[in-house]
């Protein structure tokens, strides 16, 4: 990853404002508050100085074609205005991979989005996040020595051999390597059935990381695995919490990571809906709590609830547990329709919402002045495992991509 201004081999004719800009930039200086993490403050981010939708159209304008700006649902309105498309994180890396003749591919998402895109790019492509504290607590719950030590465990129990590790996509491109280098592969929320049939093609277990709910979710409901036979590792535990007869026993090794977010909505928040909004239909992510998910009429992930509003009659109403900013933006497109955010207390992805308009307007008139900056690259090693697991997911019949 290059955090320093790297040269760039030509500069646009169109000179665009070098105006300083109220911002943070990873590594020279820090907000205390706002490194507290999410919070439920009760209202989405302020908005950023309007001035600056000017200059990001101008910087935009001035690099042309040579930009392509992929805006993940879950970004602020201020950002997802100048993408040039929008979708769900493995949606954008394919669309990041379908415009070889865009020399910038600017992501407004979270760092494992940026490291897929430029897995999926050519060296000769640049990926800037605009803001390299905007991680995801997540992908960060899986690290690569944890995962190695897990795999030292099921191999001590005797069942490593027969386990096929599966990862969310939302995890580090080191995670994605590792499942490619162990026969593994990629999962979206979209083809976590397809992918988990996939796997047990291949083996008795699957170790699913780093989201334990969509794990569950998928294979107790989709794929009708008992609950019982879904365990979860603990990586903060020895031995992951687990006995090695329970590692034998178990279908699904379930890791213990959730979505700081979707995690955050309960069972009470349904009833509470149901209560407040008679006719309501509840729609949620499979990053909920199982708890969650059964209770609601509906589950999908994020391209399935855009589509499911959109084709609802008028008139129907939905209470939708996913991103904050995602739920205010389809109330605002479907006023026919009656969409209301599950929870009571505002829960934005706080990680997500760091790409705000300072940041996108600094990665932007930097690059229209011959300047790169915050670049993520994947090293070749990397890659090429990661490549073979992302592989793998694509190569699958059907839906075997975002969708
Ligand atoms: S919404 Fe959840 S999974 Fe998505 S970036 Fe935020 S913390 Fe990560």
């Amino acid at each position: 990853m290059t955090t320093t201004p790297t040269p760039v081999s030509s500069t646009p004719a169109t000179p665009v404002s070098r105006a300083p800009l109220s911002l943070f930039v990873l590594g020279t200086e820090s907000d205390p508050h706002s490194e507290r993490g999410v919070e439920c403050p009760g209202d989405l981010p302020p908005a950023s100085d309007p001035a600056l939708v000017e200059r990001a159209r101008r910087a935009k304008a001035a690099l042309g074609d040579r930009l392509f700006v992929l805006g993940h649902h879950y970004q602020r309105d201020e950002v997802i205005q100048f993408a040039d498309v929008t979708g769900d994180s493995f949606k954008l890396a394919r669309e990041a991979a379908a415009r070889p003749e865009a020399e910038f591919i600017v992501f407004c998402g979270v760092h494992f989005m940026a490291e897929s895109a430029d897995i999926l790019t050519s060296d000769r492509q640049a990926v800037i996040l605009p803001d390299l504290a905007a991680g995801c607590s997540m992908a960060d719950m899986a690290r690569l020595s944890q995962v190695e030590d897990a795999w030292d465990v099921l191999a001590d129990a005797g069942v490593a051999g027969v386990t096929v590790p599966v990862t969310y996509m939302n995890s580090s491109a080191d995670i994605k390597a590792f499942c490619g280098k162990h026969g593994g592969v990629v999962c979206t929320s979209s083809n976590a059935k397809t992918v988990l049939e996939w796997a047990f093609q291949r083996g008795e277990k699957v170790l699913f990381f780093p989201d334990q709910h969509l794990g569950r979710n998928t294979a107790v409901l989709e794929m009708g695995i008992p609950l019982e036979d879904c365990i979860v590792y603990d990586p903060h535990r020895p031995g992951g919490g687990v006995s090695p007869e329970q590692l034998r026993a178990a279908t699904m090794i379930l890791w213990k990571g959730h979505c700081s977010v979707h995690g955050r909505f309960t069972p009470e928040a349904v009833d509470d809906v149901r209560t407040r909004i008679p006719d309501v239909q509840v729609l949620v992510h499979p990053e909920c709590q199982h708890e969650v998910v059964l209770k609601a009429d509906l589950v999908g992930s994020t391209e399935f609830i855009i589509s499911t509003i959109d084709k609802a009659p008028a008139g129907s109403k939905w209470a939708v547990g996913t991103e904050l900013n995602l739920v205010q933006r389809l109330a605002k497109a479907y006023p026919d329709k009656e969409v209301t955010f599950l929870e009571k207390h505002v829960c934005y992805c706080a990680t997500m919402n760091r790409i705000d308009l300072p940041h996108l307007v600094w990665a932007l008139e930097n690059l229209a002045q011959g300047q790169v900056v915050n670049q993520i690259t994947v090293d070749a090693e990397t890659e090429r495992y990661a490549r073979a697991a992302l592989q793998r997911m694509l190569d699958l019949p059907g839906r075997s991509a975002a969708d």
